[in-house]
């Protein structure tokens, strides 16, 4: 149950439930909750699995029955008591919208506002809530100010900043903690991974270990690999920026902009001399270090926005071009 990737929530995320599952024991459930994930990866699966867990009728432990009422018609995708909320493919176009709109929320709502079908607890789950726009927001806020009778709603973010306070203040905050480093560990030696590439990608990953597995399965690694001996080449003036870029082609946009940012942050960092190592050698530079930090925000600007992998490109060969300049100019 706690283990593999597909297991119902992962170890780091149990606290949350345990505590869950108390106030619903003590009919101390609030009627707003705001749920904050410390880590940025996908957890629609873990926000079904709280509903589940409260809304099934003999919880053993942290498991789900599976045989009462509420389990089984979950199960099937016939209870009518939970709804979900979260962002849709456009029907045109088949991309993920990047908002939740505002006929998503008035639905929502009028689902909220209609008697509960079942003696349960009534559940209403927005995910990413950050995604709500204004006039969403402003739509949900008259349903906290009176929510029904048995109503639970769950907003459910990865940056708590972004709701608006209105929103904020009317919800109690549960918090899903980072993995520590054990946790981190272990679930990744569960995972297969040897622990040397544990390290190595829990440290890419900023210690996020579902991070640091999806960075293995996609091959983030020998991408660092290739891409460093490529740079040198580059600097050096053997090898061109088309070319350098070319080698990166097959990778997502994602993983390209993670390697991009990680070398703007390591240099930053070595130029800065915080480095201790170089810092005896590395003469600091106010003139470079502006020049990295500037450039630094500017990518991340310009590679955030470009869906496009064709614009991804063009700016990745702005950025090492312009990287290459402030690197040269301080060696000459
Ligand atoms: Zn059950």
């Amino acid at each position: 149950m706690s283990g593999g990737v597909n297991a119902a929530f992962l170890p780091w995320q149990g606290e949350l439930l345990t505590q869950a599952l108390e106030l619903k024991k003590q009919q101390r459930l609030p009627h707003a909750v705001l749920i904050d994930s410390a880590s940025d990866q996908d957890i629609s699966a873990f926000v079904h699995y709280l509903s589940r867990l409260l809304l099934c009728d003999a919880p053993q432990k942290l498991s789900t029955c599976e045989s009462c009422e509420a389990c089984r018609m979950l199960q099937s995708g016939t209870y009518a008591d939970f709804n979900y909320v979260t962002l849709e493919p456009n029907d045109k176009t088949n991309k993920l919208s990047k908002n939740i709109k505002i006929e998503q929320i008035r639905k929502l709502i009028h689902e909220v506002s209609l008697t509960a079908r079942y003696t349960r607890l009534k559940i209403a789950a927005i995910y990413p809530a950050e995604a709500m726009n204004n006039s969403s927001a402003n739509a949900l806020l008259k349903t906290l100010e009176e929510p029904g009778a048995g109503v639970l709603l769950l907003l459910v973010t990865h940056n708590k900043g972004r709701i608006p306070i209105t929103l904020r203040s009317r919800c109690q905050v549960w918090n899903i903690k980072a993995a520590d480093k054990n946790q981190a560990m272990t679930w990744l030696a569960n995972q297969d991974m040897e622990q040397d590439e544990a390290v190595r990608h829990l440290d890419y990953a900023n210690g996020d270990p579902v991070l640091a597995l999806n960075l293995m399965q996609q091959g983030y690694a020998s991408l660092v690999d290739e891409f460093k001996s490529n740079f040198s080449r580059f600097i050096r003036g053997e090898l061109s920026v088309a070319v350098l870029c070319k080698e990166l082609r097959g990778f997502e946009s994602p993983l390209l902009r993670r390697l991009i940012n990680r070398i703007l942050s390591a240099y930053c960092y070595q130029m800065s001399g915080a480095n201790a190592e170089a810092g005896a050698e590395v003469p600091q530079d106010r003139a470079t270090i502006q020049a990295l930090l500037q450039l630094q925000q500017q990518a991340q600007h310009n590679l955030q926005v470009e869906e496009n992998n064709l614009d991804l490109q063009l700016q990745l060969e702005d950025v090492l071009i312009s990287l290459k300049q402030i690197l040269t100019r301080r060696t000459v």
